[in-house]
């Protein structure tokens, strides 16, 4: 893995990025894995240039503030689409395909730097996705598809990225081909993103699929990629992100000591960089992982357990 992406609902992050007092204990910790990590993964552990990832839709809610008033970029970033909460809850996207594109245009404006990549406005395979768009697997890798070829057509400034979404290796095989089908050979692109992975319990299903699209030569993102899949996945992908730091300060209550602002750290940089480096931590742990062989039934329900 080349890069991890930190997720970011708050444009001002990108921002604020430069300055950020770390947490106790921070210093050290990335003195200790200076220590022992080659140059490769140096380059991820500290704030300076740090790969940030907004999603369309949260900067999209930023309508008044333009120009020369709008938080200007002090790092790198990607676009996500925010396309699990967007059908999730609503079985659509809010923003037409132009408002997307149009979007990533004033972004790389008004941010005063364009995004690496972004992503269209893929549609996910997660069962309570489906459920809510009523659609099938198969027009959700279609219309992921389209997306990419609007957006690449209709707005050529932006390096788009075309994502695979699925739920069984087989539906994400034959993504694959249907990208093929409509004049786009995946093994040939340079980033391909993997959708469909970030609500899944089971990280033996996540490798599998990572494994498997890995295997076909395709340079992978990881889209909100699992804490404790990445150390079994991270030599196969070429970038990861997450936002999980903010949801675990609100489901554990995390509030550091320091911290001036209101409530728990789910909007805090300072926490945001200590989940990122304890994650990153993890890769250079050296642990013989178990098998983990825990994939689920169709039913949803867990493997039934071997007896020892
Ligand atoms: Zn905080």
């Amino acid at each position: 893995m080349e890069t991890y992406f930190l997720g970011t609902h708050r444009v001002r992050h990108l921002k604020d990025i430069i300055g950020v007092p770390t947490s106790p204990g921070y210093d050290e910790l990335a003195a200790e894995l200076d220590q022992i990590v080659d140059d490769e993964l140096r380059r991820l552990l500290f704030p300076f240039d740090m790969p940030m990832f907004p999603t369309v839709p949260s900067l999209a809610k930023y309508k008044r503030l333009r120009g020369d008033a709008f938080p200007k970029a002090m790092t790198i970033y990607a676009l996500d689409s925010g396309g699990y909460n967007q059908l999730a809850l609503h079985g659509e996207y809010e923003l037409s395909p132009d408002d997307h594109g149009g979007a990533a245009y004033r972004f790389a404006e008004d941010l005063g730097v364009p995004p690496l990549w972004a992503a269209p406005q893929d549609f996910m395979c997660e069962h309570d996705v489906i459920a809510k768009t009523g659609l099938t697997v198969w027009l959700h890798q279609q219309y992921t598809i389209d997306s990419l070829l609007y957006l690449r057509e209709n707005f050529p400034h932006i390096w788009w990225i075309p994502v695979l979404q699925g739920w069984t290796i087989e539906d994400y095989l034959r993504h694959v081909e249907m990208y093929r089908a409509a004049g786009i050979d995946l093994t040939t692109e340079d980033l391909v993103g993997v959708g469909s992975i970030c609500k899944r319990p089971s990280v033996a299903e996540i490798v599998s699929i990572i494994t498997v699209l890995h295997s076909l030569g395709l340079k992978l993102h990881a889209f909100g990629v699992k804490r404790n899949s990445l150390p079994r996945i991270a030599h196969m992908i070429v970038s990861a992100d997450s936002l999980a730091w903010s949801r675990t300060a609100r489901d554990e209550e995390i509030r550091l000591r320091g911290c001036a602002h209101k409530g728990l750290c789910n909007n805090c940089l300072t926490w945001a960089l200590q989940w990122r480096l304890e994650t990153l931590a993890t890769l250079v742990t050296p642990t013989q992982p178990g098998l983990g062989l825990e994939f689920l039934l169709p039913s949803g329900r867990d493997s039934p357990t071997i007896a020892h």
